[in-house]
């Protein structure tokens, strides 16, 4: 017989370590469940399960910031509930949930779904930040003005974001992927930072500015990264993806999110690994609140 008293523990599907005390986090982790206007293949509605999952595998402590996990506060909220077949009724429901989480004073981070959710987040940030910098890492530049005629798309996310806010204040890091207006718009603008100095200027001349980041992890190289909608060879691999998120430690950064993984292009699980762990990072990077 044991001569201790046994104490059970239980666990619900959570990102690891998050708090289970919905007022204590810094930041509110959210599932965006979202991938109606994926041009190629679908399925990161699936992503968010797969992450919370695969967190369980890894360490809350980061080497590379010497930091962990135990010693910040987030809190989990889950999936939303969203309407497949109505895009414009989705959105509106992302905005909702963004504003509740920021009138909490807590920091957004969503988990996508495609890349399209991005737009009703940023848009809502603005209501609260309306001077606010975006800095996009991502393949692709996600600037066409339409898809196929249809100006809601995933690969319009960042052209609808450049509508709201100025180029001056947008960063694309680790673009390979675009139509030749696409590149000559960014070349035009000089959004598109491909040393890392240029990024330290970027954060230099933008002072105290709130910034949104969003990572859309088709960046990384598809042997490192296979599952995806849109896989575009030639990407990052973790240590330089590193070398760029470091330059933002204790900037103002004041909402993330994490898109386009679709778990079940990989069946060994890696991608979903990976994105736990670009998440497990990116809540580390800054610990200041709203
Ligand atoms: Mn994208
Ligand atoms: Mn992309």
């Amino acid at each position: 017989m044991k001569d201790f008293v046994e104490k059970p523990i239980y666990s619900r599907l959570h990102f690891m370590g998050a708090t289970s005390v919905a007022e204590d986090g810094l930041w509110q982790i959210v599932g965006i469940p979202y991938d109606g206007t994926c041009s190629y293949r679908p399925g990161s509605r699936f992503a968010a399960n797969s992450i919370r999952e695969a967190s369980w595998g890894l360490e809350m402590y980061s080497p590379q910031q010497n930091a962990c996990l135990e010693d910040i506060s987030y809190y989990d909220k889950g999936d939303l509930e969203l309407p497949f077949g109505n895009c414009p009724r989705a959105l509106s429901l992302i905005s909702a949930a963004v504003r509740e989480t920021l009138s909490s004073q807590k920091k957004w981070l969503g988990i996508g779904g495609e890349h399209l959710i991005t737009f009703p987040t940023v848009e809502t940030y603005l209501e609260y930040f309306p001077e606010l910098a975006v800095i996009q890492i991502d393949a692709h530049a996600d600037l066409r003005s339409d898809y196929l005629e249809e100006p809601l798309s995933h690969a319009s996310v960042m052209y609808h974001i450049s509508k709201m806010v100025t180029p001056n204040n947008i960063a694309q890091i680790g673009i390979r992927s675009g139509t030749k207006e696409e590149w000559r718009w960014m070349t035009k603008h000089q959004t598109l930072l491909t040393e890392k100095g240029a990024l330290r200027e970027k954060l230099n001349f933008w002072g105290e500015l709130p910034i949104f980041l969003t990572i859309d992890l088709d960046v990384f190289c598809p042997g490192l990264f296979p599952g995806t909608g849109t896989p575009e060879p030639g990407g990052f691999c973790w240590r330089e993806f590193m070398e760029w998120l470091l330059i933002l430690r204790n900037a103002n950064v004041v909402g993330v999110d994490v898109v386009e993984l679709a778990p079940h292009y990989d069946t060994s699980g890696v991608s979903s690994i990976l994105a736990a762990k670009v998440i497990r990072e990116v809540l580390l990077l800054s610990r200041h609140s709203l």
